[in-house]
């Protein structure tokens, strides 16, 4: 007879769930199959257990040719003072390999541009994104029907209200670091939860309005990436802008959380949000071993990867960002990048004044948003003191 504990980690680490449609297990199983060929032929990432990956797939607009992976990552570890890159997070980093992948085109072949511009982009991340679209209030969502249709299916964003700004829905949030080093962080960190208990967010998020400085979640990252695109600001005076047409998620997929996160939150402020067509995929990451409400193993991930199309891998430290073993600059780093494009002829410069004011604006609307999530909270928490000590 096995125990309850031996019960529990022979379960699958993945619920099961229903796909939306074929072409979303597509995009998934191109990702896995390709993760899990590297990651048979990498000892170092063999040792990292259940992790979060994310992909990337071009498709030509025009032509109905297959979409092709053109970018992958691993991931689940940060730190705001990392010497290397600072967000180790899956979909940060496919990001990433997506900007040096389209690099790499124009340094190729400066014509390209017009061809990159019109790519519709799928991206895969095995797991909702972290900070708002895990938050799972204000809506609840269905369960997936199959759509018997073999391309990309429609998807019309339902009207989205945001009736609940002073509880958080639109706020932003960053991402908690696993070990902080310096004690005021400590101590802010301690009296933050304490007063944040009740308003439930999800673990590993802390509200931005404690930690400016730090790292903006998954979720804030793509509501950014939704409004001006997905290449880098630095970069975006030499390659074009590209947006995403087709979200795929795995684990904890839920439709209206994630909508709402990702592009629906900015709809009222900025109507030419970009909204990219959601999907689930049933197609599972870890087929066994760990347990389904365990979901990845963030202390235990000491390497992580990222790879782009005509790139060897590169295997980094979780700890500092930087590569393997020798501790230098990934050449996905922005500065690489940026150093390699020098002698290419920059594209139009307003698309780089457009882009960076109206990251600036994106930013300040968010912040004066969860602002007044914040005056909402401590007025919740003193209200709450108030009822607790008449109770007393
Ligand atoms: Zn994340
Ligand atoms: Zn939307």
């Amino acid at each position: 007879m096995l125990s309850d504990d031996e019960k529990k980690t022979l379960r699958s680490a993945e619920k099961s769930r229903n796909s939306t449609c074929a072409f979303a297990d597509l995009i998934a199983s191109a990702c896995i199959s390709k993760y899990r060929n590297i990651r048979g032929k990498n000892e170092l990432l063999k040792e990292t257990g259940n992790t979060v990956i994310a992909g990337i797939l071009i498709e030509n607009s025009e032509s109905n040719s297959q979409p092709e992976l053109v970018a992958l990552a691993s991931g689940t570890k940060h730190g705001h003072k990392n010497p290397g890159i600072k967000d180790l997070h899956a979909e940060v980093l496919v990001r990433r390999a997506f900007n040096r992948y389209i690099a790499d085109r124009i340094l190729k072949n400066q014509n390209d541009k017009k061809n990159i511009q019109n790519l519709k982009v799928h991206f895969y991340v095995s797991s909702a994104p972290c900070g708002n679209a895990c938050i799972r209030r204000w809506a609840n969502p269905k369960k997936e029907n199959w759509l018997d249709c073999p391309a990309l299916p429609e998807d019309n964003h339902s009207t989205f209200y945001g009736f609940a700004k002073k509880e958080g829905q639109l706020a932003l949030t960053v991402k908690k670091e696993h070990l902080f080093s310096s004690s005021s962080l400590e101590l802010n960190e301690e009296r933050t939860e304490k007063n944040l208990k009740n308003l439930s967010l999800p673990s590993g998020i802390l509200p931005y309005k404690s930690y400016p400085d730090l790292i903006l979640s998954c979720s804030d990252k793509f509501l950014i990436w939704n409004c001006v695109g997905l290449t880098k600001i630095p970069l975006v005076q030499w390659l074009p802008k590209v947006f995403i047409s087709s979200l795929t998620v795995g684990r904890k997929f839920a439709r209206p959380h994630l909508s709402r996160a990702v592009c629906c939150r900015m709809a009222n402020k900025f109507p030419n949000v970009s909204h990219p067509i959601l999907l689930c995929s049933a197609v599972k990451l870890d087929e066994g071993g760990l347990d389904a409400e365990e979901g990845a193993k963030f202390d235990e991930q000491n390497y992580v990867f990222i790879w782009s199309e005509g790139r060897e891998i590169e295997i980094l430290f979780s700890k500092n960002g930087l590569r393997y073993p020798d501790n230098s600059l990934s050449c996905y780093s922005t500065e690489v990048i940026m150093n390699d494009l020098h002698d290419v002829t920059p594209v139009e410069i307003n698309i780089m004044n457009d882009s960076i004011d109206l990251k600036h604006s994106l930013k300040n609307y968010l912040i004066s948003v969860t602002l007044q999530f914040f005056i909402f909270a401590y007025s919740l928490i003193l209200e709450l003191n108030k009822y607790l000590f008449l109770r007393n």
